[in-house]
């Protein structure tokens, strides 16, 4: 008991004294959730240059692996939703009918064309968010986690500006279950392009709790790094996705014990902040005036964890705060004191916080 106790307290202080150091400082940071994605087709170069001239603190990435081992930056290890690989390779779908990042290599998926989210209904293709940018028109195009690196420290050096990265390593246990170790390739890349301690501009995001336990415990130290870990934590319902057993079968990721005091004192042994779905936070089902208002953010504050919730969108505004997407701002950081966010639209945030 006692010994637990030392270990929070070790990591309170240390991520009190990081919360000092972050380049941020005590200022509210705008997270660009897949770039600019409200405007231009998401974890593209362009939707990330955007997101940078609209003045966002951070840009997310989000890791998979391809077959030959390289990190690309795409929404997740299905293909099929955001590019036209079922076009291309129509031979080349699992048996789920999905079609897999880890089955192509880097030289096959630089040919696709990469588009804004979408689902294949009857054979045809609708966009999550039909106000958003077109799907399938210009021309867009995968790339790697290195070369995002180097497009956001040449834009840094260009500018004068200090921008960060916010990596997420996707479904860790699916690439181990893969034979590929996604989270120390990560931590490879990073440190080899300068970022391997806590007071550089980066944030390493994962909903995997063991792996991100592993990553402080083992993998940091291991390659003579220390970096801000952030927990994500997702809704209780989505019953986050894990690999077990020799033929993929999937079995669910228990998070439950991530929604009391308890698990966030756990967190804070390995983790700096958390990134809970807005839904834990508001109870969406709320009333105007009435809020059903989480203690997450009041605990996750007291152990010395930031808080950077996910996602605010215009299309995505609950009723609670009137289809309006300033209102909502307005809620989460005044009301329910959040420290930063996750947006597809950082220009309406960073004019928000600018008020
Ligand atoms: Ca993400």
């Amino acid at each position: 008991m006692k010994k637990s106790y030392a270990a929070l307290s070790i990591a309170l202080l240390s991520t009190l004294a990081c919360g000092a150091q972050n380049p941020a400082g005590n200022r509210k940071v705008v997270i660009a959730h897949r770039g600019a994605s409200g405007y231009l087709p998401e974890h593209t170069l362009e939707a990330k240059a955007l997101a940078f001239q609209m003045g966002a603190d951070y840009l997310e990435q989000d890791l998979v692996m391809t077959k030959d081992d390289q990190l690309v930056v795409v929404h997740g290890y299905y293909l099929d939703n955001t590019s036209n690989v079922a076009d291309l390779y129509p031979d080349r779908k699992r048996k789920d009918g999905r079609y897999y990042s880890i089955d192509f290599t880097l030289a096959e998926l630089r040919k696709l064309q990469m588009t804004s989210e979408f689902k294949t209904k009857g054979g045809k293709r609708v966009p999550n968010y039909p106000a958003r940018f077109p799907l399938f028109k210009s021309t867009f195009r995968i790339h790697t986690f290195q070369e995002e690196i180097e497009f956001i420290q040449g834009l840094n050096f260009s500018t004068g500006k200090n921008i960060g990265i916010y990596p997420e390593i996707k479904s860790p246990a699916f690439f181990r279950h893969e034979g590929k170790d996604i989270s120390k390739a990560t931590l490879k890349v990073l440190k080899e392009y300068g970022y391997d301690s806590k007071d550089d501009p980066v944030y390493l995001q994962c909903f995997d709790a063991e792996e991100l336990q592993r990553i402080r415990k083992e993998l940091l130290p291991e390659l003579g790094m220390d970096l801000k870990l952030i927990q994500l934590i997702s809704e209780r319902k989505w019953k986050t996705k894990k690999v077990y057993g020799k033929n993929g079968s999937y079995n669910r990721y228990d998070n439950k014990w991530m929604f009391t005091r308890e698990g966030l004192e756990k967190m804070a042994t390995y983790a700096d902040g958390i990134s809970p779905s807005l839904a834990t936070l508001i109870d969406p089902k709320s009333k105007k005036g009435q809020l059903k208002i989480s203690p997450m953010v009041k605990d996750a504050h007291e152990l010395g964890l930031v808080v950077h919730p996910y996602t605010f969108r215009v299309e995505r505004v609950p009723a609670y705060a009137d289809d309006n997407l300033e209102e909502m701002f307005g809620i989460f950081f005044n009301q329910v004191g959040i420290d930063g966010a996750f947006t597809d639209f950082p220009d309406r945030l960073v004019n928000f916080l600018k008020q």
